[in-house]
């Protein structure tokens, strides 16, 4: 009788906690009724014959298409072209949209200027100026006044544009931090700072910069040419709600992206107390994952995928960057850490 008692008590606890936990699940699952959010991989500087390109816009589209990116802005030098013709016969819902664009290509005496305006709804002619951040500052928001994004472009092509230039900028969240061209000095050399360098002397002033990865992609028919400036080289993927111009560019300017030279992840999450970053693995690739916080300093390492950092709140910043053993990387874009 006792033993009958016994059982039946346990029975109606672990039905009890079986209510409670199904309660909490759903409960969990009301919590995040967010609109799911996918990512999104695309390109932001490619050119055409419309400039300096060897390819016309609709082969130059198609390359990308068939490689897998979900978006493309064509940035000829000085040139809008229209995209409206393209993207009936390229684009596909939820699949491929190519999003205008222009570098607008300027110089402030033998330094090469250039920042591209990611859905300008006009040509931006090049401003001028009497200093380099003049140039970049008038650009930007004559970029800004045609309702595009700005980014600015390869700070080292011709050693053109400082850190120091960089912080001055407002107006503007995203640079190159890494440009597929080969003569755009991406890692620094002599007594000049590489791209990296230069984006954690930025974001040790406190100043928030989103970095991205692009192609810069002139020539699609040269494939054995070193020196040509090939496609697929870098991009970003961007997490957004819909695959839209103005989804992709919110999501871009909020930092919700990473940048990429051949990394994938499959997921980057962040919340107040950690960062966690999954890698989608190549089998026969290895990872390390590197945490970045003030002047560039490694502030920790991780081997093991997911990996994981729990901010300590005197980081300034937290950034991580991805590095595959084949030479291929991610960054994931800045956290900024207040003192608690
Ligand atoms: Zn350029
Ligand atoms: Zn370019």
């Amino acid at each position: 009788m006792q033993k009958l008692l016994i059982l039946i008590l346990s029975l109606l606890v672990l039905i009890f906690v079986f209510v409670v936990d199904a309660e909490n699940s759903v409960q969990q699952r009301g919590a995040v009724q967010q609109p799911s959010l996918r990512w999104y991989k695309g390109n932001t500087h490619t050119h055409t014959i419309n400039s300096d390109g060897d390819s016309t816009p609709d082969e130059v589209v198609r390359w990308y298409r068939e490689h897998g990116y979900n978006f493309l802005v064509l940035s000829d030098h000085n040139f809008l072209t229209k995209v409206d013709g393209l993207n009936s016969v390229h684009g596909a819902e939820e699949k491929f949209i190519v999003i205008p664009g222009e570098e607008v290509s300027d110089k402030f005496g033998d330094k090469q200027i250039h920042i591209n305006g990611l859905n300008v709804e006009r040509l931006v002619e090049p401003q001028g100026g009497k200093s380099v951040v003049e140039v970049i500052q008038r650009n930007v928001n004559e970029i800004r006044s045609a309702r595009g994004v700005p980014h600015i472009n390869h700070p080292n092509f011709g050693w053109a544009i400082t850190a120091d230039d960089l912080k001055k900028v407002e107006n503007n969240k995203l640079f190159e931090i890494y440009n597929g061209h080969p003569l755009v000095n991406n890692l620094g050399g002599g007594d000049k700072p590489g791209l990296e360098e230069i984006w954690d002397a930025i974001l040790s002033s406190g100043k928030l910069l989103y970095g991205i990865a692009v192609d810069d992609a002139h020539h699609f028919k040269d494939p054995w040419n070193r020196n040509a400036s090939r496609p697929g080289q870098g991009w970003i993927s961007v997490r957004a709600a819909q695959l839209s111009n103005s989804a992709i560019l919110e999501a871009m300017e909020k930092g919700d992206f990473y940048a990429s030279t051949g990394v994938e992840l499959t997921d980057y999450q962040v919340n107040d107390k950690q960062i966690t970053i999954s890698i989608r693995e190549v089998r026969t690739s290895k990872y390390r994952i590197q945490f970045i916080g003030n002047g560039g300093r490694v502030l920790k390492e991780e081997i093991t995928n997911p990996a994981v950092y729990q901010f300590r709140g005197d980081e300034g910043y937290v950034r991580a960057k991805i590095i595959e053993s084949n030479g291929k990387f991610a960054w994931t874009q800045p956290v900024m850490i207040r003192k608690r």
